[in-house]
């Protein structure tokens, strides 16, 4: 059974000169839309697990009925955000229904922070204060806790495992940056050495810690239009709109890879101490 991330939308309050999500799309899909191909995905037997991502999902206006909604067909719910605009209000009223929040986090220094552009246009960070605002809330509704952290220029040498000890994170994925040139977009120059990555790595022990090499085809990603994308490298075009077409037949031209699916799965049990 597969987990599949639903981007909602790529508009995001962030601007993060890391950021991976560029799909050339403008538009997102009413909230029945969303419904129709979650449904799509249901019946295909083969999901059991939605992530809602971006983008910023929070921004999505109608994200609580869609999580409200993937709950009630007894699939898993899980989200990606920036946290900024996580409260402990929201979380009172949604956390019941979702299984896991990823936190994407990439500093806890809030000048490194603004520097990598992970901040609003107010220069609003989410930071470890902003996290342990509303950590007792997760906890309180046994919400799975994932970190996202993406090593770059910036934070290669920031300490970050001090800054974990003694919260209760299942799952702190580390990545390193990859880098993008368009011609509109480029962030060269926060690139860092696969030596720079791996020091990175050996400074920063921590359990349930996991290094994510590689997510080619082995990761279900629908943009903010509903396609299904090859996530191949440089690639990110479309396989077929799950508006229009049952997840089955899209799948059956995806070129999935099922073995690098399932270790990815595998290595995230048993690297629970790095
Ligand atoms: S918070 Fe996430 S979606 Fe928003 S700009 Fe940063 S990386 Fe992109």
């Amino acid at each position: 059974m597969f987990k599949v991330n639903l981007h909602l939308l790529e508009g995001c309050n962030f601007h993060c000169r890391t950021c991976f999500a560029h799909f050339d799309s403008r538009r997102t899909l009413s909230v029945m839309e969303w419904k129709h191909i979650i449904d799509n995905l249901y019946k295909s037997g083969k999901v059991n697990a939605i992530n809602f991502a971006g983008g910023e999902p929070m921004l999505y206006a109608h994200l609580g009925e869609l999580i409200k909604y993937v709950y009630s067909l007894n699939m898993k719910v899980s989200i990606i955000t920036n946290g900024s605009l996580m409260t402990n209000k929201w979380l009172s009223k949604y956390a019941q229904y979702i299984d896991m929040i990823g936190f994407s986090i990439d500093s806890f220094d809030k000048n490194n922070s603004i520097k990598m552009g992970r901040c609003s246009c107010k220069n609003q960070v989410f930071g470890r204060d902003e996290f342990l605002n509303i950590y007792p809330e997760l906890l309180k509704h046994n919400i799975k806790i994932k970190i996202n952290t993406v090593v770059n220029r910036f934070n290669y040498q920031e300490q970050f495992s001090k800054q974990l000890e003694g919260l209760k994170i299942d799952r702190w994925k580390v990545l390193k940056m990859k880098a993008f040139d368009n011609g509109k977009f480029n962030n060269r120059d926060l690139e860092i050495s696969m030596e720079e990555f791996n020091d990175f790595v050996k400074a920063n022990p921590y359990i349930n810690r996991i290094v994510e090499d590689s997510m080619v085809n082995s990761y279900f990603v629908v943009d903010a239009n509903g396609n299904l994308l090859d996530n191949s490298p440089n690639s990110y075009g479309s396989v077929g709109s799950l508006l229009e077409e049952d997840f089955d037949s899209v799948f059956n031209r995806f070129n999935f890879d099922e073995d690098l699916y399932n270790s990815r799965y595998v290595k995230v049990n048993k690297q629970k101490v790095a």
